[in-house]
């Protein structure tokens, strides 16, 4: 199979064209390199079934071949990237979205969209079903990426409903693991870096907000199995991790890991900060028979392995 990922050298993106190309296909990877690396994809770079291709998604992509599915994943996910310029996180959510999606529509390729936990805001109803409308700030500094993914998944369903792509959104909860940055601003990769430091772990506002962490490979794996699901399958469907913990907590089985001394330090919590979130899988179990299957406890010892070989 041909397959386009938009956001490929990003960290979900480039296990998944990692995971792709392992399994036998042909993998074109378009990033602006906005948050990803080419580090990412160093592995796989020479593989002659791979192609890399520096492409704002923003830019309408004149593909000359054929794919059969199409992901995308292109925007910035980490809350400090998505609002250094919240302008072009919006643009990257509509009009990107809207050109990977002509690209589906001209192909008759299936369609992949990352959307996210995010498009249900400050969840009044726990853990969080796909029915689920959300409750969203519209005008808040999170509002950039919260209604930009909801603008995304409303472009999806229109895309299904005028022109009949094989759209498939995917609302994927905090995803964690190999080829996060090193200054992505994320939790984890906060977490593991500052204490391979040696210094204090910064926790926004009291820590008692959770959130449920799933491991990268148990995501990609869920992303696969997506694309190939029935084509009356369109979602949205959770993706993640249902093992809720709250953010102190994550920072003591840090600290346990790497360096029992270690403290932490308190900073405000940012506005519009989700206090409570946990998917429920249930439609995921059913339809794509998937269920996460990495502990948070085994993931973070696999993550702190890859920051200690990527510092050094
Ligand atoms: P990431 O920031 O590591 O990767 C995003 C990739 O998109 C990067 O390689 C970046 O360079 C690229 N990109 C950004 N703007 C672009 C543009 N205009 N043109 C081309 N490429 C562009 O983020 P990630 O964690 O890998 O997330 C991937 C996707 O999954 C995102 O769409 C994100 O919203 C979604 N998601 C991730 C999580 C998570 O916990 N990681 C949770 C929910 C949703
Ligand atoms: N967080 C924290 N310290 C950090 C980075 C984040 O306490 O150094 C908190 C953040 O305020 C939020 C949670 O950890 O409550 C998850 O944040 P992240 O940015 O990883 O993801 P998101 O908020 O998008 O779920």
């Amino acid at each position: 199979m041909n397959y386009l990922v938009a956001g490929g050298a990003g960290f979900i993106g480039s296990n998944l064209c990692g995971k792709l190309l392992k399994n036998g296909h042909r993998v074109t990877c378009l990033d602006n390199l906005r948050t990803g690396s080419l580090d990412n994809v160093s592995d796989f770079i020479d593989n002659n079934n791979f192609t890399f291709v520096n492409h704002d998604v923003r830019s309408p992509y004149a593909n000359d071949e054929q794919f059969d599915r199409v992901f995308n994943l292109a925007c910035p996910a980490s809350p400090v990237q998505y609002q250094v310029n919240p302008i072009d996180t919006m643009v990257v959510n509509i009009i990107g979205t809207k050109n990977m999606l002509d690209v589906a529509r001209d192909c008759n390729a299936v369609f992949v969209q990352a959307s996210t936990s995010e498009i249900y805001g400050e969840p009044m109803i726990h853990p969080q079903t796909e029915d689920y409308r959300g409750n969203v700030n519209p005008i808040g500094p999170r509002a950039c990426y919260d209604e930009g993914k909801r603008g995304a998944e409303a472009l999806c369903f229109d895309y299904l409903r005028k022109h009949g792509v094989k759209i498939k959104v995917a609302r994927l909860f905090n995803t964690y693991g190999p080829n996060m940055m090193a200054d992505d601003g994320r939790v984890i990769s906060n977490f593991i870096v500052q204490a391979l430091d040696g210094k204090k772990l910064t926790i926004n506002g009291n820590g008692f907000q959770t959130r449920c962490f799933c491991y990268v490979y148990d995501m990609v794996e869920a992303l696969i199995l997506l694309s190939e699901s029935g084509d009356n399958f369109n979602g949205p469907v959770n993706l993640g991790n249902p093992s809720e913990c709250t953010i102190l907590d994550l920072a003591s089985l840090v600290v346990q890991k790497i360096d029992p001394s270690l403290s932490v330090s308190h900073m405000p919590l940012p506005q519009d900060d989700p206090t409570r979130r946990k998917p429920s899988i249930e439609l995921a179990q059913r339809v794509l028979r998937w269920t996460p299957e990495t502990d948070l406890s085994s993931g973070l010892d696999k993550t702190i392995a890859f920051f200690k070989r990527r510092l050094a």
